[in-house]
């Protein structure tokens, strides 16, 4: 299964030309979530080709306008457009009044459940479970109340141990039950038991959304060894009080996030509309954290698997 971020907007609060405000697709494992929805968020949906109505959760860092301005609109066309399906919303206090408002005023009336969920946590918190994935939100030092999110996938199959397979004659079903976790029933009536068919499954994808927060260490511990964390870097170091002033973080801040945490990759966003070429916020991000790298509009990133765990 894809565990997939697709960036919708890269920029911070000033929308440019090349970067939107701050909006990703992920696909997680089967389901299509999205996370931040800054004003422009359902034109990229669209011209990225993804379908903005198979979207059945939304989390939502927090209500400055670059990351949630989108959101009435997205939500009004999902309506026009017909939709039934359910969809949740997960947002800081506030959100279901604005909504609720903005719909109010402009007789909007949705067809489907719309589910607004609102955050209200003090440490790091399990928001929401379903088969596919899990999702912890943690607050985040900004400006306004504000939200990380941890995305994990859930129900990793057991891995077979070689030969499992072929000593025991096992059909492509059995396959499938025993790495959900059940026994086998030989055709003898005999069971053998789970244990002695599989190993432990693959450890699960993790990836971490951080936007927007100041420089924080109080983070490192949250997203310690995850695949992939995704950090804003509005300002170059150059801007480091102007960054503290504003409750954000330089390239480098975040490099150093993600090194003392000892994450796999790094992923920069948020860039600030003043710099036309992000260039020297990659290098001064790499000096700390060689794997980094920076989000663009419309790019992918794939969380890959890792090995399985050891037995
Ligand atoms: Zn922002």
């Amino acid at each position: 299964m894809n565990f997939d971020v697709l960036v919708l907007g890269s920029g911070a609060a000033t929308p440019t030309y090349n970067r939107h405000c701050s909006a990703q697709l992920l696909s997680l494992c089967g389901s299509q979530v999205l996370v931040d929805c800054g004003e422009g968020t359902q034109n990229q949906i669209r011209k990225y080709h993804k379908k903005i109505q198979s979207i059945r959760t939304i989390f939502i860092s927090h209500l400055h306008g670059d990351h949630f301005f989108g959101l009435p609109g997205l939500l009004s066309t999902m309506h026009l457009c017909g939709r039934t399906e359910p969809l949740t919303v997960y947002a800081p206090k506030g959100a279901k009044a604005v909504i609720d408002l903005l719909f109010e005023v402009s007789g909007t009336e949705v067809r489907y459940e719309l589910v607004i969920n609102e955050i209200d946590v003090d440490d790091v918190t399990t928001i929401h479970c379903d088969k596919h994935f899990s999702v912890k939100a943690f607050p985040l030092n900004h400006s306004i109340t504000t939200f990380g999110f941890l995305f994990e996938e859930n129900n990793i199959l057991l891995n077979l141990r070689p030969h499992a397979r072929s000593q025991y004659n096992m059909t492509n079903d059995d396959c499938i039950r025993v790495k959900q976790g059940e026994d086998l029933t030989l055709d003898d009536g005999s069971v053998i038991p789970n244990s002695k068919l599989t190993l432990p499954p693959r450890l699960p994808r993790r990836y971490a959304y951080c936007c927007d927060t100041a420089y924080d260490e109080s983070l490192i511990p949250i997203v310690e060894g995850v695949d992939m964390l995704c950090m804003e870097s509005t300002f170059d170091n150059s801007l480091s009080s102007l960054a503290e002033e504003r409750c954000h973080c330089t390239a480098l801040q975040a490099a150093t996030i993600a090194a003392k945490a000892r994450v796999r990759r790094l992923v920069l966003t948020h860039f600030s509309a003043r710099y036309t070429d992000i260039a020297p916020l990659l290098a001064e991000a790499q000096t700390m954290f060689a794997d980094t790298c920076c989000a663009t509009d419309g790019a992918v990133f794939q969380l890959v698997n890792q090995q399985a765990m050891p037995e």
